[in-house]
């Protein structure tokens, strides 16, 4: 397939941002340049939209092999791509989870054959996620995943986290730990807060969240295992990062579009489409979260995407499972709320959502010649109305659903393939 994108505004991912065509030529971008003009090829009218570097979605729950009613790598991929997303890095609390290399060659074969978008998986650190024992590291590595997670699943002892991080320093991966002491989020389900208790619902306090990353971060300094947070949701959680990296420790962390966006607010209904882990915080959070980005504390914005089926979460609030389905919605999230109010740039976005985590995970992106054609094209100025009915992903659980967004993902094209199309039906040809 030979694309020409013509009349975009292109934002490579390397600091340049310019008026500019692409010639893709079979998978690779041959030409960025004024007026290309090349014969039988696709012409895609990109006047008055960005085009970027496609997204990177470093916390994505596809749900297959075993809950596959909540979501499968065949639609977790087609949500991936309407949402602009060219890779996903998979989380691995499916059944059975991945904990082995089996597992690993079984969700990379599914996604080869019926995904759209390209999956990384993640390995977990634990045998069953138990915590307990350490799963087989080099031969995940060597079966290809790219960090490991217990995502979900803290391991509550210092001892086991302290063993994974040593093995992980010794095959060079990486450790994404979502931080929560058990101990201290207890039965919660919420922000505890005046809200919680004005709700009558249990609360969850910052500091089951801060408690562990202060411990993870200091085995990473003791270690020196190369560290990512995932979901960072407090202002303590943001001063602690930002402090580990002044003193040298090889940490990174993640901010997900609703905890940039969203507070404990948004629960007074009990719409348990705001349940989420970590749990909506407060307009302080927030202000401290958007901070962390700017500075450069946290690198990157990643979904959580966590698809559950109507009847999961059709249930009082306390009984709702976690999780809200997010790929589709967070880059006009984050477009409406950061970018079209100036507190950052379309540049940075990019950076947020396709070079950080790229850089991150290991993987090349951005926009050069000779580079895979990983791109998203999107209109930051078009309105729409959020419709949970009309996402691809089997996921209906958003809390942005009826609300007006800016920001529309016109095509996602994934080595060189069209592979998302705005009002179009599409089916996965290789041409
Ligand atoms: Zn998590």
């Amino acid at each position: 397939m030979r694309i020409v994108i013509k009349n975009g505004i292109v934002i490579d991912g390397f600091g340049g941002e310019e008026k500019a065509d692409i010639f893709i030529n079979y998978g690779i971008i041959k030409g960025i340049d004024k007026n290309i003009d090349v014969s039988d090829a696709i012409v895609i009218d990109a006047e008055g939209k960005y085009v970027l570097p496609g997204f990177v979605d470093m916390h994505t729950h596809l749900r297959q092999p075993g809950f596959e009613e909540k979501e499968t790598i065949k639609t977790g991929t087609e949500s991936a791509a309407a949402g602009g997303f060219t890779t996903v890095a998979c989380m691995p609390n499916t059944n059975p989870p991945i904990d082995s290399e089996v597992v690993v060659e079984y969700v990379k074969a599914v996604a080869q054959r019926e995904g759209v978008v390209k999956v990384l998986p993640i390995g977990a650190m634990t045998k069953g996620m138990k915590g307990e024992e350490i799963t087989e590291m080099a031969k995940l590595k060597k079966a290809g995943v790219v960090a490991l997670s217990d995502d979900g699943f803290p391991i509550m002892s210092a001892g086991i986290m302290k063993r994974v991080m040593t093995y992980g320093k010794m095959y060079d991966l990486l450790m994404i730990t979502h931080c929560e002491d058990k101990t201290l989020s207890g039965e919660g389900v919420m922000n505890s807060g005046i809200i919680a208790t004005m709700l009558g619902l249990k609360g969850i306090p910052r500091e089951a969240e801060e408690v562990m990353l202060a411990r993870n971060i200091i085995l990473a300094k003791a270690t020196g295992a190369k560290l990512h947070i995932a979901h960072v949701s407090t202002k303590g959680s943001v001063e602690l990062i930002r402090r580990a990296k002044e003193e040298g420790v090889s940490i990174t962390a993640e901010v997900t579009p609703h905890h940039l966006t969203l507070t404990d607010e948004a629960v007074y209904n009990y719409d348990t489409n705001t349940k989420v882990f970590p749990p909506l915080r407060t307009r302080e959070d927030v202000e401290a979260l958007i901070e962390g980005l700017k500075d450069g504390t946290i690198d990157a914005i990643a979904t959580d995407h966590a698809p559950h089926t109507k009847d999961d979460k059709k249930v009082p609030y306390d009984m709702a499972p976690f999780g809200i389905s997010g790929l589709e919605t967070a880059f006009s999230v984050i477009n409406t709320f950061l970018v079209q109010t100036g507190i950052i740039t379309m540049k940075a976005l990019v950076n947020y959502m396709s070079m950080n985590p790229a850089r991150i995970l290991g993987i090349s992106n951005g926009i050069r010649v000779g580079a895979t054609a990983d791109i998203v094209i999107v209109n930051p100025h078009e309105e729409y109305t959020v419709d949970k009915e009309k996402f691809k992903s089997k996921g209906k659980n958003t809390p942005y659903h009826g609300m007006k967004l800016k920001g529309v993902v016109e095509y996602t094209i994934v080595e060189g393939q069209i592979r998302y199309q705005k009002n179009k039906k599409f089916e996965k040809v290789e041409i």
